[in-house]
């Protein structure tokens, strides 16, 4: 045996030993749970064996603890006992080739993990002395991947993702760094979901995909000054979202606003569409005008209607008396909206209203919000927005049981809330309105195409927008229009 062959031969054992030695500390980690408190048959020869090693090893090279290299492999093999499991198999580390992918995991130390590429110091003082390089290792975080590339175990290459997607690179060699940066595959596609509303829109919405930015607007925003999404809307009712996504090599990064969507209740076709004007953005109806209305068509969402406006037997003085205004069963504790954007005039006790908050709207129009069980944090001469909580469903006052009373008044006459909040604002016009045509009718035709896939064995709406599609591609006024539900008579 010559004595190059006995220290190849030796650091064979040595490498053979460190992987055992790697894979005891897993077998140790079940012993702490189970052991029994004697050792297998298996523990004992693989004692002898390292006992019979040790001996060997030491008496064959007396010199053995000045070497350098086995000095490093021995603190490899101590680290490697007391750390977890480094993401590379302990069969790979004599002699690293090709690009190596190490994840950080939960507890593991970035220092752990270069070691575990058995870096040389020097290679991990290179590294360091490049800032970028520094700060990527410094940043790197608990599930994300750094990538290192190995020559026969010299470090030749290090890339890893940044923030924006895109993959950078640096090519080692010897001192030198060459850096380079491959663009994300980024893709955006505009799609379409479209679902059954099933038990609840919101629900159903989340389930196709949509985020709840996304089912807010939906609505907040475009149903809501239409649609009663809890009296108009039934399970086989469907809605269709389009939306543009971003995919970034492959993966899902980002979804857009909702850029148009319908609703489809029995026969009745729903439908708003995105626009900007003047770097605003707003939801329009198919005709060019903002869905956005001076009034919430209902302050408190998802409620019954249970009285409407008019002459009725008033439920605690059981005599005939002009209802003036309209009331919303909901439980106790729901919250009120603010019907529009105004200034608030009182909010209290308010004789046979109970707890009452009145807001003015300005062009003497003022609502009235009754038998409150409690008043939001609002104060009169302060100013609130459409959609602010101003109170909270109650019983209080001339009152039979939970139910909001809501008026709605224009010049101090008493006004049915549901006739006088349909007035449409004002549409858009010229070449907005063409430009509006021109991108509805895009998203139109592309939920009139899924529609007739997905719903093509029921679809008492396809003629409808089919005819939408028609008229915004024509550039006119859509024959079909979103018209609102009718009022239940009570
Ligand atoms: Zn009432």
């Amino acid at each position: 045996m010559t004595a190059s062959g006995l220290d190849a031969q030796q650091r064979e054992r040595l490498r053979q030993k460190r992987f055992d030695t790697l894979h005891q500390h897993v077998v140790a980690k079940h012993l702490r749970k189970g052991f029994q408190g004697r050792w297998t048959r298996r523990d004992w020869a693989h004692a002898s064996l390292f006992g019979t090693m040790a001996v060997l090893i030491a008496s064959i090279v007396p010199g053995l603890n000045s070497m350098p290299g086995d000095q490093a492999l021995m603190k490899q093999q101590y680290s490697a006992f007391v750390l977890p499991m480094p993401a590379l198999r302990a069969a790979n580390v004599s002699a690293l080739n090709g690009w190596h992918s190490v994840r950080r995991e939960k507890d593991q130390k970035v220092d752990d993990l270069l070691a575990s590429l058995q870096l040389s110091k020097k290679d991990r003082q290179l590294l360091n002395n490049q800032n970028e390089i520094r700060d990527a290792l410094r940043s790197w975080s608990i599930g994300d991947s750094r990538e290192f590339s190995f020559t026969n175990g010299v470090l030749d290459g290090l890339r890893y993702p940044l923030k924006d997607g895109s993959l950078v690179s640096f090519a080692i060699n010897g001192k030198k760094f060459k850096r380079s940066v491959v663009a994300a595959d980024t893709e955006t596609r505009v799609v379409v979901l479209s679902g059954e509303v099933g038990d609840s829109l919101v629900a159903s919405a989340k389930a196709q995909g949509l985020n709840d930015e996304q089912i807010n607007t939906l609505t907040n925003e475009v149903f809501k000054y239409d649609v009663d999404l809890d009296e108009d809307v039934s399970s086989s009712d469907r809605f269709s979202v389009v939306v543009e996504q971003t995919y970034r090599n492959g993966e899902l990064v980002s979804m857009s606003d909702v850029l148009a969507a319908t609703l489809t209740t029995g026969t009745t076709l729903h439908s708003g569409y995105r626009f900007e004007q003047n770097g605003k953005t707003e939801y329009f109806t198919p005709d060019g005008r903002p869905l956005k209305k001076e009034f919430i068509r209902t302050p408190i969402p998802y409620a019954p209607l249970s009285s409407s406006f008019g002459g009725r037997k008033h439920p605690v003085l059981g005599v005939m008396r002009m209802h003036k205004g309209i009331d919303y069963r909901a439980s106790t504790g729901t919250p009120i909206m603010a019907a529009g954007d105004a200034r608030v005039v009182s909010a209290g006790r308010n004789g046979g209203y109970g707890n009452a908050v009145i807001l003015d709207h300005g062009r003497g129009i003022t609502t009235l919000y009754g038998h409150m069980s409690r008043i939001a944090k609002i104060r009169p001469g302060q100013r609130v927005e459409q959609g602010t909580i101003i109170g909270y469903v109650g019983s209080t006052g001339l009152s039979t049981g939970p139910h909001l009373h809501y008026e709605f008044r224009v010049g101090g006459v008493h006004r049915n809330p549901l006739t006088v909040t349909k007035n449409a604002p004002e549409p858009l016009r010229g070449a907005q309105l063409q430009s509006f045509y021109a991108a509805a009718a895009k998203s139109l035709a592309k939920i009139q195409n899924v529609e007739a896939v997905v719903f093509a064995d029921q679809s008492p709406a396809q003629s409808q927008l089919k005819a939408q599609l028609a008229a915004t591609s024509a550039g006119q006024k859509p024959l079909v229009n979103s018209k609102a539900p009718e009022l239940r008579k009570q």
